[in-house]
């Protein structure tokens, strides 16, 4: 069963102090999180972890994990200058990002950041908008078809489209992109893919390891380039059911060895360091949407209104993401009542939850949605006025820091002429 990282009582006090709704994080779960990661890549001198920012572009949060040797994983203009702004120096920065503006190219590389090319002709593209092509470069690969792992009578444990992804290069292009790079001066080759997103199933890197492994040795065959870095991106997922079994880090880094030790070692390529761009694994059990039952109402279903919408957290309505969701102090009381839990949206899609059997809940009562640590605030919006929410870090000694306040009317209105 899910539980939440914060007692009631905990929450009420909370509460007092920070109004609903709100984001709240828990700081010991976001640093055990990235120790587990870096010690199940540990065997890989070069190993680091370049947080996606887009999962939880917070400053205080993006300063955790620089602590715990996080780097970050930028695909904006403003995710590079919350960045800098943070600290990271160039080296920590990686910049994988698609459908790039050329001033983006331009910070990344004032930055230093590593630039990731997303297409073959993205090389001219920098060269033509910075001068030069960086010593230092990689470039995203895309096998194209349909990536699958795990055949069972319930069908594959990960399935996903590459094929109708709009991202990377396809095999011939990667050599060729090689080629013409090496020609204008690069030096150190890195490479990268994302084939699969929130996959639960410990297989998934050490998969996408293999192939990118493969083609290491084969690029590095056929141009002669010295590939210094294998970027695994993101994808390794977390279990939004309270029934699925979450990935184990350290099983993941162990099959990523075993390849590594199989494909790389024996080609004389022992050198290469491992990268990933984990947003979802890092952060999204760290954090609850913590809001509060303003209303129930009955009609043809039973609705719980809650003081948190989609503007909040997007994924139910977007994608109809399950989100757990508990009613503080009702733990162990049976689910015996059917609700669709709902914002104040003039959407129905508006939804958190729907026919999701719950304890009786009563005005007034406090739910923790889970799972709200990526992809949560980050994806807010202002539709309907509705403004986004505070955030709140439970600090690893318990007491509670305010890491991004609530926006307010003048913040919805400053971007309006009003004459
Ligand atoms: C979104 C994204 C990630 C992070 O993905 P998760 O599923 O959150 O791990 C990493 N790299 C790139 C390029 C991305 O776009």
């Amino acid at each position: 069963m899910k539980k939440p990282f914060v007692t009631l009582e905990q929450l009420q006090t909370i509460t007092q102090q920070y109004p609903t709704p709100f984001h709240l994080y828990d700081e010991k779960g976001i640093r055990d999180t990235a120790r587990a990661l870096y010690k199940a890549f540990s065997w890989n001198p070069g190993y680091r972890e370049f947080f996606a920012v887009k999962a939880t572009p917070n400053p205080q949060i993006l300063k955790i994990l620089k602590e715990e040797g996080c780097g970050t994983d930028c695909s904006s203009l403003t995710e590079l200058m919350m960045s800098d702004r943070c600290g990271f120096a160039g080296d920590e920065i990686m910049f994988s990002s698609n459908d790039t503006p050329a001033e983006e190219f331009a910070l990344a590389a004032k930055l230093g950041a590593t630039i990731n090319l997303d297409d073959i002709s993205h090389i001219d593209f920098l060269k033509d908008t910075i001068g030069y092509i960086p010593k230092k470069i990689s470039c995203r690969y895309n096998p194209g078809g349909t990536f699958t792992l795990g055949e069972s009578e319930e069908g594959f444990q990960v399935m996903d489209n590459p094929g109708q992804a709009k991202y990377g290069m396809t095999r011939p292009q990667m050599t060729q992109a090689f080629r013409r790079l090496k020609e204008l001066g690069a030096e150190e080759f890195g490479i990268h893919a994302f084939l699969a997103s929130n996959t639960l199933s410990n297989e998934y890197y050490p998969a996408l390891a293999a192939i990118l492994f493969q083609m290491a040795v084969e690029l590095k065959n056929e141009t002669g380039c010295h590939i210094t870095f294998i970027n695994l991106s993101g994808g390794v997922g977390v279990p939004y059911l309270p029934d699925q079994p979450a990935n184990d880090i350290a099983v993941i880094g162990e099959g990523v060895r075993r390849a590594y030790e199989d494909i790389l070692v024996p080609a004389g390529m022992g050198d290469v360091s491992l990268c990933t761009e984990l947003g979802r694994f890092m952060l999204a059990p760290n954090g609850h949407l913590i809001t509060r039952v303003l209303h129930e109402k009955q009609t043809y279903k039973d609705y719980i209104g809650v003081d948190a919408c989609a503007a909040n957290l997007m994924r139910p309505a977007m994608y109809g993401a399950y989100h757990h969701i508990t009613v503080m102090g009702k733990e162990d009381q049976p689910c015996d009542h059917q609700y669709d839990v709902t914002g104040a949206l003039c959407e129905n899609n508006d939804k958190f939850a729907v026919d999701r059997m719950l304890p009786k809940i009563h005005i007034g009562d406090l739910l923790v949605i889970h799972d709200t640590g990526a992809h949560g605030h980050a994806m807010g919006y202002q539709y309907n006025g509705r403004l986004r929410s505070a955030e709140v870090l439970l600090q690893t000694d318990g007491s509670t820091r305010l890491i991004r306040r609530a926006e307010t009317p003048e913040d919805y209105f400053a971007t309006a002429i009003w004459d």
